[in-house]
C-alpha cells in the first residue's frame, strides 16, 4: 500500500555535518529515494551539506520534487543546493522554520545535531500547544535517539510533561518500520497552523 494522498509533502529534519558514519548516510539516501518514488515532495532546509545534501540529491535522482527553504545569512555556510525543484530564500531562521511547517503534511526527524534537535522540539512543542496536528516520526537509526527518548520519558516520570505527550511522535527504528508507520497515517491527522506561532 502506498502513502495516502494527504501526506503529499513531508518535511525532513536532519544533520548538516559531513563527518557522520556511513550507515546514517545510507539510510538517508534510502528514505529519500523511497519518498521520491512514492511521489512525496520533500521539504527541507535547502543546504547541500551532510545528510541534508544527501537527502536532496537522492530524492532528485529518483525523480522526486524537493523544496529547500534557506535563510539568506546561511546560504554560504550550508552551501545552498542549486538543483532543487524550488529554493526559497527567506530573511531569517524563524521564517524558515515556520515555512517548513506550513509546507509539510508530516515530519521525519533523522539523526542530526543541535539544529535538528531545535527543529524536533519546536515541531513537538507546537504540536503540544495545538498549533498543528501533523504526524511526527523520529527515525531512531542504530539507537541514535535512545538518550533523547529516555529524557522525554524522564520529563513525564518527573511530572514536567504529561503521559499523553509521549504520543506526540512515533519512533521508527528501521526504514521498513518508518514507511509502515507513514502508511498507517491518514488525512485526519493533518491540520493547518492557527496563526498563533
Ligand atoms: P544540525 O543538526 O546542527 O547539523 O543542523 C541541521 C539544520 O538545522 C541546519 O540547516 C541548521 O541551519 C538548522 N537549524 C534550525 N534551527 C537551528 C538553530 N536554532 N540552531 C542551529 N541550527 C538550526
Amino acid at each position: 500500500m502506498g502513502l495516502v494522498l494527504s501526506l503529499a509533502s513531508i518535511c525532513v529534519y536532519c544533520g548538516s555535518s559531513n563527518l557522520v558514519a556511513e550507515p546514517f548516510k545510507v539510510s538517508t539516501r534510502v528514505i529519500a529515494t523511497e519518498l521520491a518514488q512514492r511521489g512525496v515532495r520533500v521539504v527541507y532546509g535547502g543546504g547541500h551539506v551532510g545528510l541534508m545534501g544527501i537527502l536532496a540529491d537522492a530524492a532528485l535522482e529518483a525523480g522526486g520534487k524537493v523544496v529547500g527553504i534557506i535563510p539568506e545569512h546561511i546560504r554560504a555556510q550550508e552551501v545552498q543546493h542549486n538543483g532543487l525543484t524550488e529554493l526559497i530564500v527567506v530573511p531569517n531562521m524563524h521564517t524558515r522554520k515556520r515555512m517548513m511547517v506550513e509546507r509539510a503534511d508530516a515530519f521525519i526527524i533523522l539523526p542530526g545535531g543541535f539544529g535538528t534537535l531545535d527543529e524536533a522540539f519546536e515541531i513537538l512543542t507546537w504540536k503540544k500547544l495545538k498549533l498543528h496536528n501533523k504526524p511526527v516520526f523520529l527515525f531512531n537509526e542504530r539507537g541514535y535517539w535512545n538518550e533523547l527518548i529516555a529524557l522525554v520519558d524522564k520529563t513525564i516520570v518527573e511530572g514536567f510533561a504529561q503521559p499523553s505527550d509521549r504520543t506526540l511522535f512515533q519512533i521508527a527504528d528501521s526504514v521498513e518500520n518508518l514507511f509502515a508507520l507513514l502508511d498507517e497515517r491518514s488525512v485526519s491527522e493533518g491540520g493547518s497552523l492557527t496563526g498563533r506561532m
